[in-house]
């Protein structure tokens, strides 16, 4: 029997794996290997670690966590968790293997759901990005643009012009401005374009304009994007977990100790939250680790620094 078993092994998930090794308990990392910002080449705003690709840093942090002999990382995804009367989770891998543990961390992140303009998705991470604190310095002072997906359009083209002085919000039909909103955007140096936009051009996976329906054509070196996002996984609704509604899509309710309302199960990362970060996941996944381990500690032996400690 394992004492924890954590569902997606990326920066929330061996965050909450590296605690839980520190105090020497079995844990098995289940991992399908797509982390969110795989399509990136380099990750921003990580402390030590600015600037490295995704990729390099993941594999960096898997190997220190295969130093402790109590953690097995397996790579497969979980299919189907199941929680047993006697308190136990039993998960099925797509190895066929079943595992069983004391508690689940689900750390299983999101899926994007990009809107469907031509020339865009093979742009994501590169050209088209969806965060100015991970990708804005990179395109400061060059011509941004903003594609609308829905209101969080207006919140970000609000940002932007910190990075430059040429932003454009290109409302594609998919956002109806009102006329305070209109104003404020005026006044903050933005040019609105309204108009359906067709496509996204530019060389390889760079952007140098997009197309709108009507023929024009509007030059810009870098588009910001808030897509819909997804769970990836179907698996916090089977254990019966809350989700919650956020601005870009569902996530896992928890509560400051990252515990769901199912008791047991801990979540962590963007699946988890509504702002979504490397240095976010990575401190959700810490304290996961933390409080899956001190749940385990009390079922044998009630804390009795509890109540002070509370008060
Ligand atoms: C294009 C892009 C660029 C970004 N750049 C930055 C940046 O520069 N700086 C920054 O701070 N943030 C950046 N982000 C945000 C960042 O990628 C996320 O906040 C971060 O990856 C969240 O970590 P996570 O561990 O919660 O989820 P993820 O990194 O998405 O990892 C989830 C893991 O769970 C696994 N998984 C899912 N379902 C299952 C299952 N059923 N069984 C087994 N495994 C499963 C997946 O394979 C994956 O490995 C970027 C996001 C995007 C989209």
């Amino acid at each position: 029997m394992n004492d924890v078993i954590i569902i997606g092994g990326s920066f929330a998930g061996i965050a909450a794996a590296l605690q839980l090794a520190r105090a020497r308990r079995q844990v098995v990392v289940v991992d399908s290997g797509t982390p969110r910002n795989r399509v990136a080449d380099h990750a921003h705003g990580v402390l030590g670690h600015d600037a490295r690709p995704p990729l390099e840093l993941l594999a960096d942090a898997r190997t220190q966590l295969l130093r402790y002999p109590t953690v097995r990382f397996v790579q497969a995804t979980a299919e189907q968790v199941v929680h047993h009367a006697d308190t136990t989770f039993q998960v099925r891998i797509s190895t066929g293997e079943q595992l069983r543990a004391r508690r689940i961390i689900l750390a299983t992140g999101v899926r994007d759901v990009l809107p469907p303009v031509p020339g865009l998705a093979e742009r994501w991470g590169v050209g088209v990005a969806h965060c100015p604190y991970c990708h804005g310095y990179e395109v400061a002072g060059q011509r941004l643009g903003v594609l609308a997906t829905g209101e969080m359009a207006v919140h970000q083209a609000w940002m932007l012009p910190d990075w430059s002085d040429h932003v454009v919000l290109l409302t594609n039909a998919r956002v109806v401005l009102t006329a305070e909103q209109r104003a404020a955007c005026v006044q903050r140096g933005i040019d609105i374009v309204d108009g359906q936009v067709s496509s996204v051009r530019g060389p390889g996976r760079m952007i140098d304009s997009v197309v709108l329906a009507d023929g024009r054509v509007i030059a810009i070196a870098a588009l910001f994007v808030a897509p819909r996002t997804q769970l990836t996984s179907p698996l916090a609704e089977q254990l019966g977990c809350t989700l919650d509604t956020g601005p870009i899509g569902p996530f896992i309710r928890t509560d400051e100790r990252q515990a769901t309302t199912v008791p047991g199960v801990f979540a962590a990362g963007d699946a988890a939250r509504t702002m979504h970060t490397i240095t976010g996941a990575m401190a959700d996944g810490a304290m996961a680790g933390v409080f899956a381990h001190q749940s385990l500690i009390r079922t044998m032996h009630p804390d009795p620094a509890a109540t002070t400690l509370q008060a």
